[in-house]
């Protein structure tokens, strides 16, 4: 029988194929105890099987590249913690296998960690998947994770660990459904990075039988079970559509009627850049640099690295426009040097611009570091500050860029509500804003982006969402001064028409995004873009606010 399910679609492209699950199987190694064993060596033995964990976790990042790779490296990190490797020699010298002492000890550090506050818990699933494979490897087992199997699939998992998705073969796996995950979780920005068809936050998903035939619309959030054959043949042709009128597109960003809406990548450093060029980015409308500084737990790259690091970067832009975002520290991206442990609700608390303010070396030494890389390069360079909550806020970061000397654009990411609300305020100090609506989503409905639970809430259709996004370009508009998007939201063909018509001057997104975006601009006129935008505007839901917007564009 077919049967239809609706999850969040966060990567482009139709997949049909059979599920696959992935292997979540938590190995339990027996309690029994050893007595007179020697500890020295099992420790040893537990102490090699981390190493080589974190040395493969490291490997895989390498060959990933870009953001999935500082994820990587921040979960070997973790799986090197000193005080986590003494719990396991305690748990030995106390009669413990060394699987069961990993085992045991990573059980300790998870409730600690779950019961921390959210930003913590949402780490828990990177932390089991460190501690499955150092269990699996000391068992002499096969390591969890993607299924083998020589026939491309469908993959299905509760979630999937950044481990997993880094190094999913496109070859293999046709697409992937998940039960957790919100539209603007790592995985779902891994998932755009690699260009797979994928959806998230959809539970039950799992109870499917292994080899059931699904088809999956990453642009829809649809998967139907069991299609009919009538049903595969419109949904490939549809995807054949698509592909082909994506493939057509090329040149800058433009309505059907000529209006300019330059179309950037997002990126998380050097790595990412040449899939950006060929997407045809006209430059890079969001540069994370926090995945520079996960490199070391203790300290902050030095000047010099952090100078080659962006000069690889603005260089492969000659003349172009490289937006580069300061260090967004803390909450989901916490740095132990600068970020405070104690903090009940760390998302409300000193994080991004804030953790800056309270460190002005940091925040000036990668200012000089910017300054020193666009030196001599005819780069467009433009820099601005995630977290502004206000004037004051915008006033301190365009004071430490003048401070350093650095000749740029300074801008504000808009991220906080009261920051739209007093958008023209924020003008004051600042020469452009750019929407962050991921965060801009979680602050506006108290919903925390790392909450499959939450997923509706963080949907960038709401109309909430859309009147804020309306008011920064129309404050931006008025002071003569630009307004893009660099949230996730700009990666929805759809909502990237509503956001044009909304005002918004620029679109920022996953390399793999910009073609479905920039093709699905050139066949509507501005005036339509406006008119999807209103009709978006005046719903009462994300999804009434979709309906609306397709059937103004579809021209029903
Ligand atoms: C955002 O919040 O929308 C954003 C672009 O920043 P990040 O996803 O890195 O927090
Ligand atoms: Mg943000």
């Amino acid at each position: 029988m077919e049967k239809m399910l609706r999850g969040v679609g966060v990567s482009h492209g139709v997949a049909i194929g059979e599920v696959r699950h992935m292997g979540t199987a938590v190995l339990e190694p027996s309690a029994e105890q050893v007595p007179g064993q020697d500890t020295e060596h099992v420790t040893a033995r537990a102490r090699q099987a981390v190493d080589a964990v974190a040395a493969d976790l490291l490997a895989r990042g390498q060959l990933a590249g870009g953001e999935a790779q500082a994820v990587l490296e921040a979960q070997a990190l973790m799986a090197q913690d000193p005080e986590l490797m003494a719990d396991v020699a305690r748990r030995v010298a106390g009669g413990s296998t060394a699987e069961r002492a990993v085992y045991d000890a990573f059980g300790a550090y998870r409730e600690l960690l779950a019961a921390a506050g959210d930003y913590l818990a949402g780490r828990v699933a990177d932390l089991d998947d460190v501690r499955n494979r150092i269990v699996a490897r000391l068992l002499g087992v096969p390591m969890p994770g993607v299924p083998d199997s020589d026939e491309p699939f469908v993959l299905v998992a509760r979630d999937l660990a950044p481990a997993d998705t880094a190094l999913l073969d496109p070859a293999l796996v046709l697409g992937f459904v998940t039960e957790e995950g919100g539209p603007t979780s790592h995985s779902a920005i891994l998932a755009r990075a690699l260009g797979v068809p994928a959806v998230v936050a959809l539970p039950g998903v799992g109870e499917l039988a292994e080899g059931t035939v699904v088809a999956v619309d990453g642009s829809t959030g649809e998967v139907t079970v069991n299609p009919s054959a009538e049903q595969r043949a419109a949904l490939a042709r549809v995807a054949e559509e698509r592909r082909a009128a994506v493939a057509a597109s090329a040149g800058p960003g433009a309505t059907a009627d000529g209006h300019k809406v330059p179309l950037l990548a997002n990126i998380g450093g050097p790595a990412d850049v040449a899939a950006a060029v060929e997407a045809g980015a006209e430059g890079v409308g969001l540069f994370r640099t926090e995945f520079l500084f996960l490199d070391d737990s203790e300290r902050a790259p030095s000047l010099e690295t952090q100078t080659a690091t962006y000069r690889q970067v603005l260089e492969a832009f000659p003349e172009g426009r490289v937006v580069v975002r300061v260090l967004d520290a803390g909450a989901d991206k916490p740095l132990s040097f600068l970020t405070p442990g104690e903090e009940p609700n760390p998302a409300l608390g000193v994080r991004g611009l804030r953790t800056l303010l309270d460190h002005p070396e940091v925040l000036d030494t990668q200012l000089k570091a910017l300054a020193a890389a666009a030196e001599g390069l005819p780069v467009y360079l433009e820099v601005m500050a995630p977290m502004v909550a206000d004037r004051a806020d915008a006033k301190a970061f365009a004071d430490a860029c003048r401070a350093a000397g650095l000749r740029a654009k300074f801008g504000a990411m808009v991220e906080i509500p009261s920051a739209a609300l007093r958008a023209r305020s924020v003008l004051q100090e600042v020469e452009f804003l750019s929407l962050g609506t991921n965060d801009l989503a979680q602050y506006t409905f108290a919903a925390d982006r790392q909450v499959g639970a939450v997923s509706r809430l963080q949907d960038p259709w709401q109309p909430a969402l859309l009147d804020l996004v309306a008011l920064s370009a129309e404050a931006a508009k008025a002071e003569g001064k630009s307004c893009g998007v660099c949230g996730e939201a700009a990666a929805d063909p759809l909502l990237a028409c509503v956001l044009t018509g909304l005002g918004v001057t620029s679109l920022s997104m996953s390399a793999s995004a910009i073609p479905y975006v920039r093709s699905a601009l050139a066949e509507h006129t501005l005036a339509q873009c406006e008119r999807a935008a209103a009709a978006a505007r005046a719903a009462e839901s994300a999804e009434e606010a979709r309906t609306a917007a397709r059937a103004v564009l579809s021209g029903e």
